[in-house]
């Protein structure tokens, strides 16, 4: 079987990956360069949960946990780690608790946490390798 993959975002190159795992020939067609659209601008956060109560929630699940093994199967400059997310604002000036510290020590007084949004087992980073 031969399939033509219409994009080189992260969507056209996951479709080739595990199709090309399984043998079949694939062609990647992109009309500008790899990841020049949505997928070489995306922050690489993922999330387990986030799609609950949605049809998309086994499909994220399972994502997830695919993203996990992929590090030991792709070299390349890049990695792939848990973390906490948590979800917050920076105070605006005037606000009661602009200069009050952060609950989280390492952020800037005045950041309120407004709640974690992820844990080592539920959230993850995708990132460039020797990134902080
Ligand atoms: C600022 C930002 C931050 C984000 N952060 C996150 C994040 O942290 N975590 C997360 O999960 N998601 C994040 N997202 C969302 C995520 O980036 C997108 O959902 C994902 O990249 C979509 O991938 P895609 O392959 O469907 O599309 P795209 O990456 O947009 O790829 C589509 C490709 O198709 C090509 N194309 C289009 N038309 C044609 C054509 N006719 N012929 C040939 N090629 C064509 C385009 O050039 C492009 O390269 C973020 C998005 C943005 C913009």
């Amino acid at each position: 079987m031969r399939v033509v993959i219409c994009g080189g975002g992260v969507i056209g190159a996951c479709t080739a990956w595990f199709l090309r795992r399984r043998g079949i020939d694939v062609i990647v067609v992109e009309r500008a360069d790899v990841a020049a659209a949505a997928s070489g601008k995306a922050g690489g956060f993922l999330a387990r949960d986030w799609c609950e109560g949605s049809p998309l929630d086994a499909l994220a699940r399972r994502s997830f946990a695919i993203h996990a093994q992929l590090p030991e199967q792709i070299a390349g400059d890049w990695g792939y780690r848990p973390m906490t997310a948590y979800s917050g604002f920076v105070a605006a000036d005037g606000h009661p608790r602009r200069d009050a510290p952060s609950a989280l020590g390492w952020l800037s007084n005045g950041v309120i946490i407004a709640q974690r949004i992820g844990t080592m087992e539920t959230a993850a980073i995708v990132h460039p390798k020797n990134s902080p």
